[in-house]
Formats: structure tokens, C-alpha cells, sequence
């Protein structure tokens, strides 16, 4: 069940987490904050399910989202979404459905719009047009990169990559996640996750009890990771090159989020 959150929450944290959103314009931006609702993103939601019509857009300010190919021979993630992005890339491709599962495999938190309204905002604005198609495309450079990993990497170094992207989204340092979620994440067997896990914490680099993975060494998990990681960092951070303008210049004011939910529901559906 999704929690909204109660909009006098939303005001403790101004600044717009989203590296994506922040990037807009300062006109875009005005346009948009309107009509985006704070919501929590517990462990284990599901956004939206393969080939059911998606009726938000979500843009993740802390957490991670995986894209999902779900079959009856099992489920493997084949992308991530986090606060570099949104989820829903179908609402600006004119699509309906998506044929992947976006569940929340870290919990955090999200801004979340409905699709017609994103429609209607990018089609009033070619700059949120271009960052959104922009952003369209390292995702898909991301699940290509994805596609490749899986094939030339050791699972040791997969596993680092993926845990090191999971850190990224995350605050503090730790991940909830079971050797089972793990194994649909790499796709590989439970087994071997547990070997691959197994080695990265004999050499320091991570902390595993009960479904808590802590990393404890960061520099020493980079260097167990295969290149991949750098190269799906580098992807998005040269799509959102401007970080002073993400950590400096967008905010939202308390007074405009605390509208929020009304804005929301009188949005055209
Ligand atoms: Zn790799």
C-alpha cells in the first residue's frame, strides 16, 4: 500500500532530491511542482505491473526502483531507477503499458505525477521534452550496459557494481536485501550469490546479517567492481553535468508543496 505522505512532512526536506527535476528551468519547474505529491516508497511496492496501464510517474528522491522482467521461469532485473531519474519513461514514449514490473528494492522515498498531467507539462515545454528524453536515453545506455555486464563480468563484480549503485540512491549504508532479492537482481541462482556475497565480505569489503547488507568499505568495493559501475555513473551524471544547480538553486518553497494534494486531484486525468 502506498503512503502519502502528509504534506507538513514534505516541507522538513526543501530541497528537491531528484537530480532530474532539480535540472529544470526555473519557469519548468514552477510549472511542474503543482502537481507532484510526496510519497513513500516502502520495500517490496509495486509501482506498476508488466503490461497494466501506469497511471503515475515517479521521481525518486531517495531508494531504488527495479525494472523487472517477470516470467514463469522467474524474475530479473534489467534496470534500476533512483534519484538520478523517474520511473514511467512509457508516459513520455506516448505508451500506456510497460512490459516490466518497477518495484521498490530500496525503500526510500518519491515525488509522484499523474500521467496525463506529465503529458500535458512536457508538451507544453520542449526543454523538459529534451532533459526527459535525454534522461530516456542513458537509461537505455544503462540496460545495455546491463546486457553486457551480465555477460563478460564475474558475478563477484556484478554484484559489487550493483550494491555500489544501490549505495548511491541510498542514505547511510546500509541495504535490506536477501540473497533471494539478490539473485533476481543478477539473475543468477540463490547459491551463487551467497558464494559472490560471500567473498566480498571475507575481504572486508561488505557486512552481511539477517537481510542487511552494510558496506564497510566503499573504496574497496569500487575496486572489486567491474567498470561498468563507472560507466553507467559517468552516463547519467554528464546528462545532469550542473550538480551545484541541483544541490543549490531548486527548491521548493513550503508554502507551494503544502498545496500539493488539492493541485493534484483538480489535474486533468
Ligand atoms: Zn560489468
Amino acid at each position: 500500500m502506498l503512503k502519502i505522505l502528509d504534506p507538513a512532512l514534505a516541507t522538513v526536506a526543501p530541497s528537491i532530491r531528484n537530480r532530474l527535476l532539480a535540472e529544470l528551468a526555473p519557469d519548468d519547474l514552477a510549472r511542474v511542482a503543482p502537481y507532484l505529491e510526496s510519497v513513500e516508497l516502502e520495500f517490496g511496492l509495486v509501482l506498476h505491473e508488466p503490461n497494466a496501464r501506469i497511471q503515475y510517474v515517479y521521481f525518486p528522491t531517495t531508494g531504488a526502483v527495479s525494472m523487472m522482467v517477470v516470467s514463469p521461469d522467474g524474475a530479473v532485473e534489467v534496470g534500476s531507477v533512483g534519484n538520478e531519474g523517474f520511473a514511467g519513461i512509457a508516459a513520455l514514449l506516448h505508451a500506456d503499458f510497460l512490459p516490466t514490473r518497477a518495484l521498490v528494492q530500496a525503500p526510500g522515498q518519491a515525488y509522484r505525477m499523474k500521467v496525463p498531467v506529465f503529458r500535458m507539462l512536457i508538451t507544453e515545454s520542449d526543454t523538459m521534452q529534451q532533459l526527459f528524453s535525454r534522461y530516456t536515453l542513458a537509461f537505455l545506455n544503462q540496460v545495455a550496459q546491463s546486457v553486457a555486464c551480465n555477460r563478460l563480468h564475474s558475478l563477484e563484480s556484478r554484484c559489487a557494481r550493483w550494491l555500489l549503485m544501490t549505495h548511491d540512491r541510498i542514505d547511510g549504508d546500509q541495504i535490506r536485501l536477501t540473497h533471494e532479492s539478490l539473485s533476481y537482481m543478477l539473475g543468477v541462482h540463490r547459491p551463487a550469490v551467497t558464494l559472490a556475497a560471500g567473498v566480498l565480505q571475507k575481504a572486508g569489503f561488505i557486512d552481511y546479517t539477517r537481510g542487511l547488507i552494510k558496506i564497510t568499505n566503499r573504496p574497496g568495493l569500487e575496486g572489486a567492481a567491474c567498470a561498468c559501475y563507472q560507466i553507467m555513473r559517468r552516463g547519467y551524471d554528464d546528462l545532469l553535468q550542473s550538480g551545484q544547480a541541483v544541490a543549490g538553486a531548486a527548491t521548493f518553497s513550503s508554502e507551494r508543496r503544502a498545496h500539493v494534494p488539492n493541485a493534484a486531484d483538480s489535474a486533468p486525468s
